[in-house]
C-alpha cells in the first residue's frame, strides 16, 4: 500500500470512534473524491487549531480575530440564565433547540478523582468570577448529565457559589445512558420548561 495512503488510515483510524475497516473505507473515498474538496478539507484542517480558540467568556468556541463567542456577544439574550455545560458538545445541542436565550459557561472537564481530574483543571474560578462580578446573573440553570462524574462536578460548583442565587436543573426524562449531547432536541426542549 502507498505510504500517504497508509499514513492516512492509521489517522483517520486515531480518531474516536473510527475502526480500521470504516478508516480505509474514508480513506478511499478521499482519495476518489473531488480534488477541490480534498484540498478545502484539507485546508480547513490545518486551519482549525490556527483559526479557533476558545472564549474568553464561556470557555466555548470563537474564531480567532473574535476573543468573544457569537453567543457571548449578542446582547439581545437573557442577561439573568446562566447555563453550565460539561462541554462544548452540550452547549451546541442546547442551542439547537432554540428553547434556551440565556448565556453559558464550559467547563470542559468534569472531576474525577480516579481519572486524576481535580477541580482546578476545570473552568471554575472564571465562573465563580462571572457569577459575582456579574449581579445581573439570577439563575445558574445546571444542565444534566447522568453520570457520577457531572454530580460531583455540579455539586462542587452548588457548593461554592460565590453569593446567593437560583440554582435549577434540568428535569428529569433526559436518556440515563447517554447524554445532554444525544437527547432529541424534544426531550431537551421539556427538560428546560420542567426545570426546577
Ligand atoms: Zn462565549
Amino acid at each position: 500500500m502507498p505510504e500517504t495512503l497508509k499514513r492516512l488510515i492509521d489517522m483517520i483510524h486515531f480518531l474516536p470512534g473510527i475502526g480500521e475497516k470504516t478508516a480505509a473505507k474514508l480513506a478511499f473515498f478521499l482519495l476518489k473524491a473531488n480534488s477541490a474538496y480534498v484540498k478545502n478539507f484539507a485546508k480547513t484542517l490545518a486551519e482549525l487549531h490556527e483559526k479557533v480558540m476558545e472564549c474568553d467568556q464561556c470557555h466555548g468556541m470563537t474564531d480567532i480575530w473574535s476573543p468573544l463567542c457569537k453567543i457571548c456577544a449578542d446582547q439581545k439574550r437573557e442577561t439573568s440564565l446562566l447555563c453550565l455545560v460539561e462541554d462544548y458538545l452540550d452547549m451546541m445541542s442546547i442551542e439547537r433547540t432554540g428553547v434556551y436565550h440565556g448565556y453559558y459557561h464550559v467547563l470542559w472537564w468534569v472531576i474525577s478523582p480516579i481519572a486524576g481530574t481535580l477541580p482546578n483543571k476545570l473552568n471554575y474560578i472564571s465562573l465563580f468570577e462571572r457569577i459575582s462580578e456579574n449581579k445581573e446573573i439570577e439563575e445558574i440553570i445546571i444542565a444534566t448529565n447522568p453520570n457520577i462524574e457531572w454530580e460531583a462536578t455540579a455539586l462542587y460548583a452548588i457548593e461554592h457559589m460565590p453569593r446567593e442565587i437560583k440554582i435549577s436543573r434540568l428535569s428529569k426524562g433526559l436518556p440515563h445512558a447517554g447524554s445532554i449531547e444525544y437527547a432529541d432536541e424534544i426531550t431537551l426542549l421539556s427538560a428546560f420548561k420542567g426545570r426546577g
